[in-house]
Parts: C-alpha cells; sequence; structure tokens
C-alpha cells in the first residue's frame, strides 16, 4: 500500500469480495517505506535503541495502514473495523523485533465477523506475556496473516504483493523468468531463506505447519499468482523449481585444526552461545593428524564471528583462520531433485561454463548450494536458469 490512491484502490477491491458475500479479515502491512523511515527515525537519536522501544516504533506503521483502509472501505459503504495485533488476540513470545506468534485468541475476531463487518488488522505485531507491543521482523504481516488463516479455519489465505507471484529467479537478473502456477511449501521455504523476498519465511512455515493453501499475487491487477501448497503436479515434470543468490554471506576458514573429537563441537557451540547461526560446514579430509573446518554466516554476523573465532582457535589449538566476505551463494531449488540423478553435475558444468569457480558446496534433499565469488553471482544465476531450462517451462 504505497500511497493513499493505492489505498483506495485496495478498498476498492476489498468490497467487491465482501459483496460478493465473503467474510474478510484483511491484514495490512505498512504503507511504502514507512517502516525503514521509521528505522532512520530511530538512528537520528541512537544508534543503540531499547529494543522494546522500537517495537512500540515500528507497529506504528501498520496502524496508520489498518486506520486508513479502514476508513476508506467505510466511505464505500461497508461497515468495517480496525483493530491492533493486539485487539486482534494475537500473542506472542517475548523475543524483541523478531516474536513467534504463540497463540491466538479469536474471540473478538469472530463477534466482529459475526456483526458482517469487515476486519482490517494491523499485521506484523502481537502482545507479549508483559503486555508489551512486539513486532515479527520484516515481512512479518505475511506471517500474521497466515496465523489468523488457521485459527479462523479460514477458505483462503490471498498474499498481494507488487509482482505477480513467485518467480523461477529474479526477473531484474534474469528478464526471461517465468512465473510458477503452483510451487511445494519446502520449495518455497528454501527459496525465501535464500534471498527470494516474495514471502516471509516463517510464514511459509505456519502455512505448510497448517496446511493453509497460500495465493501470492499482485495488488496491482487480477492475474492469477502462485499457490504455495503440500504438492504440486509440477513436480513430475519440473526437476528444478527456482534459482537463487544472496550477497548476504560470508565465509570463514579455521584452518590447522587438530583431529579430535570435541573440537567441532568447541568451534560451533561457541557461536551458537553468542547467537550466530552458521549455514554452511565443510571439513576437508584430514591431513598428517589436522583439518581445516570452513563455514558460512550472514554478513551481518560477520564481525562477532571473527571475534568468537579468534577467542576459540586459542582454545582449540588451531593454526589460524581466514575469511571472505566477498562472496555470494547460489542456489538451485527442486522437490524433483531427490529422484532426478546428476543435477549436482549439471549446475556444476553449468558453472564450469561460465569459468565460474566454486569455493564452497552444500546439499539437501531439495537444494544445492555454491559459494562463488560476488561479482560472478549474476552471471552464475543467468547461467544456472538457462541450463535447467526455467525460461521455458510449461506449466500446463
Ligand atoms: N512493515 C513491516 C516491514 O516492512 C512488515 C511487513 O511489511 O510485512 O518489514
Ligand atoms: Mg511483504
Amino acid at each position: 500500500m504505497g500511497d493513499t490512491s493505492r489505498i483506495k484502490n485496495v478498498a476498492r477491491r476489498v468490497v467487491e469480495q465482501y459483496r460478493q458475500g465473503n467474510q474478510m479479515v484483511v491484514v495490512v502491512s505498512a504503507m511504502g517505506d514507512s517502516t525503514d523511515d521509521l528505522i532512520a527515525l530511530s538512528r537520528q537519536i541512537t544508534d543503540n535503541p531499547s529494543p522494546r522501544e522500537m517495537d512500540m516504533l515500528l507497529s506504528t506503521g501498520e496502524r496508520v495502514s489498518s486506520a486508513l483502509l479502514a476508513m476508506a472501505i467505510k466511505s464505500l459503504g461497508v461497515e468495517v473495523i480496525s483493530l491492533t495485533g493486539r485487539q486482534a488476540g494475537i500473542k506472542t513470545d517475548m523475543v524483541y523485533s523478531k516474536a513467534r506468534i504463540i497463540d491466538v485468541d479469536n474471540d473478538r475476531l469472530r463477534a466482529e465477523l459475526a456483526n458482517s463487518r469487515v476486519i482490517i488488522v494491523a499485521g506484523f505485531q502481537g502482545l507479549n506475556e508483559y503486555g508489551d507491543v512486539t513486532t515479527l521482523g520484516r515481512g512479518g504481516s505475511d506471517t500474521t496473516a497466515v496465523v489468523l488463516a488457521a485459527s479462523l479455519h479460514a477458505d483462503l489465505c490471498e498474499i498481494y504483493t507488487d509482482v505477480d507471484g513467485v518467480y523461477t529467479t529474479d526477473p531484474r537478473v534474469v528478464p526471461e523468468a517465468c512465473k510458477l502456477d503452483t510451487i511445494t511449501y519446502d520449495e518455497m521455504l528454501e527459496l525465501a531463506h535464500l534471498g527470494a523476498a516474495v514471502l516471509h519465511p516463517r510464514s511459509v512455515e505456519c502455512a505448510k505447519h497448517y496446511g493453509i493453501p497460500l495465493h501470492v499475487r499482485s495488488s496491482f491487477n487480477d492475474n492469477p499468482g502462485t499457490i504455495v501448497k503440500e504438492e504440486t503436479d509440477l513436480e513430475i515434470s519440473m526437476v528444478i523449481t527456482g534459482v537463487t543468490y544472496t550477497k548476504n554471506v560470508a565465509k570463514l576458514a579455521v584452518f590447522g585444526v587438530p583431529d579430535q573429537p570435541g573440537v567441532a563441537y568447541q568451534i560451533f557451540k561457541k557461536l551458537a552461545d553468542n547467537n550466530i547461526s552458521v549455514d554452511m560446514i565443510v571439513q576437508s579430509a584430514m591431513r598428517d593428524g589436522i583439518n581445516d573446518i570452513s563455514f558460512t554466516v550472514t554478513q551481518d554476523d560477520l564481525h562477532k564471528s571473527l571475534e568468537t573465532v579468534e577467542e576459540t582457535i586459542k582454545e582449540v589449538g588451531a593454526q589460524g583462520y581466514t575469511y571472505n566476505a566477498d562472496v555470494a551463494m547460489v542456489s538451485v531449488v527442486g522437490a524433483g531433485m531427490n529422484s532426478n540423478p546428476g543435477v549436482a553435475a549439471m549446475m556444476f558444468g553449468a558453472l564450469a561454463e561460465e569459468n565460474i569457480n566454486i569455493h564452497m558446496i552444500s546439499t539437501s534433499d531439495i537444494k544445492i548450494s555454491c559459494i562463488v565469488k560476488n561479482s560472478d553471482a549474476e552471471q552464475a544465476v543467468k547461467a544456472l536458469h538457462k541450463k535447467f531450462a526455467l525460461d521455458k517451462i510449461d506449466q500446463n
């Protein structure tokens, strides 16, 4: 909801649906860049704001848009009420700025629906057990919507965004990228975690958990979008459904690590204790009683990781460490790769043809990720998209 003319447009669409006889709960996110603007505002005051006050501040963006949308709907002659996360009964854990919803008390929602009102809920926020406002992490309105859909046993959960749906890759990098008609929860989760910003990862986890199909579609047009659900017919024909990349990664290598039980534990326990989540981990083949262990973290965690590693290498008697923040992770995702041999070879082949060097590799049932030089990332994505013929997918 960029500006008031778009709010009026959303209001028209809501009223249309309502007049077709639907009961509706509409979850809104903040207008345009207003969340970023609020963050910038706080930075003018302090570099180190209290997490509680930060959530108090950021939750206002959604309150603004919920009230404005309610006004717009009301002026079209439909009964409507806006509610904050708290009024909608959303209870979260204690973690400010990335709280998880633990319960929904939907009495108020049910009562308002029974009164034939459209309900507008301020997304991205709830209340913790101290009665304080919490927020759910950037993009968290998606999660509010899915959790409310689950709680109310909704027939449908639609997520409106500024693109037509989920694409085989970022269309800004590969203009030939295709919109997917369907994608599985697991594939969507991988894509969401690996950098595709269409959906809040937690919203996909919740949708999978409650078995709620999501329809991701554009708020600018009526085109059908992408359905996210458990199984897709595509799996049979498509080995790979998406290619994605993230530049928010850094690689660390600890070398000359004694080959003894408990050493990896010491290194990664320290990182975990400092709340650093590690993604890929690779241990080299042992030679002369020592190993090298490499791993990746997000760039935001790099500084803290280096401090931590500096301490642990002394404790475990490793020879030293190096790091490289100038890397990116490129991944191919597809539920079909499980049953199709040769996907890894195809991926490495495509990168070799472009003369792109692979620094690290990791795999799961439905994805393969490679660490490459930052400046190679876009070229790698283009090559992989082409290699797996994602520009020519036939979904019917
Ligand atoms: N306004 C919040 C954000 O920008 C939540 C959302 O948009 O879903 O992250
Ligand atoms: Mg969003």
